[in-house]
């Protein structure tokens, strides 16, 4: 998706949104985070809620905790566990007595090897939101909505009421977002985005970027880029078998090269997701190497 130029904020500095919302900009911009992380503060009044509190990173905790003021944090809320997301919440809670609520942590015993070294293995929620519980302060209400995709235990956080959906990684404004196996799974990332058509939302606030003010526009154009990747991966695949290697430079030749890693893993949720709908295969014990089915 194309990328929009926006003057990055000053770090550090809490910027009124709305009403009920303000944005912290964390220092880590990075080809992965944009201009960096974006934690949110909710609410207006004597209680507040942190979205994403961000890398445990000692200026930017300084800075939530000067935006947070007098309030009394009654959450902290993680909408997922990549390492620019959620570490800063053990300090965070640690400064201020709330608790540690939201996604569930990756339970690498039970589940395989399905994080990688992106992943916060530190964090450890209080108590963790199930698709639809809520979580309330003094004039608001936040509400989980379940959407993995991105990662198996990603939420976004609906602000009841205002028409507000702080989306993540989920939906970017700036990128379209990385979805890499095994823990990253392109049917659920689909299956979540169409999930977000059917809510009618105002505005979203994601992780990184500037806010999706159309975002059911917005989220059509995702999944019409999805679908045109799709049917790329096949068109390339027509001619005979190919490796992931061989089909990404061809599929981003218009993305910087130090991406290119990124992209396939994504190209590789594509096959696996196409795999299961016996759209392609995979050639013998091969691995990495694919063709169109039947
Ligand atoms: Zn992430």
């Amino acid at each position: 998706m194309a990328s929009t130029a926006t003057t990055p904020p000053p770090y550090g500095a809490s910027e009124q949104l709305e009403p009920l919302v303000r944005r912290v900009l964390a220092r880590n911009p990075s080809p992965f985070t944009f201009t960096g992380t974006q934690s949110y503060i909710v609410g207006g009044g004597g209680e507040v809620a942190v979205i994403d509190p961000g890398p445990d990173e000692e200026d930017h905790i300084a800075a939530l905790v000067k935006a947070i003021g007098n309030a009394r944090v009654v959450a902290i809320l993680c909408t997922h566990t990549h390492h620019d997301h959620s570490p800063a919440a053990a300090p965070l809670a640690a400064l201020t007595g709330a608790k540690v609520v939201g996604c569930a942590p990756l339970s690498l015993v039970d589940d395989g090897p399905r994080a990688d070294a992106s992943f916060d293995t530190g964090y450890h929620p209080d108590h963790v939101l199930m698709d639809g519980d809520s979580v309330t302060g003094e004039g608001f209400t936040l509400t989980a909505v379940a959407t993995p995709g991105h990662t198996s235990n990603h939420l976004c956080y609906a602000l009841e009421g205002t028409g507000a959906l702080f989306s993540g990684d989920h939906v970017m404004g700036w990128s379209t977002t990385v979805v890499s196996p095994p823990d990253g799974d392109m049917s659920d990332y689909m299956a979540s985005l169409e999930k977000l058509q059917t809510r009618g939302d105002r505005i979203y606030y994601p992780a990184h970027g500037p806010a999706v003010t159309k975002p059911s526009q917005f989220v059509r154009g995702i999944i019409g880029h999805r679908r045109q990747r799709e049917n790329q991966i096949l068109r390339l695949l027509e001619p005979g078998s190919s490796t992931i290697a061989a089909l990404v430079p061809q599929m981003y030749a218009a993305v910087n090269p130090a991406l290119h890693p990124a992209a396939g893993r994504s190209v590789l949720a594509h096959l696996i997701d196409l795999e299961r709908r016996g759209r392609v295969r995979r050639e013998a014990d091969a691995g990495d190497l694919w063709a169109v089915a039947g």
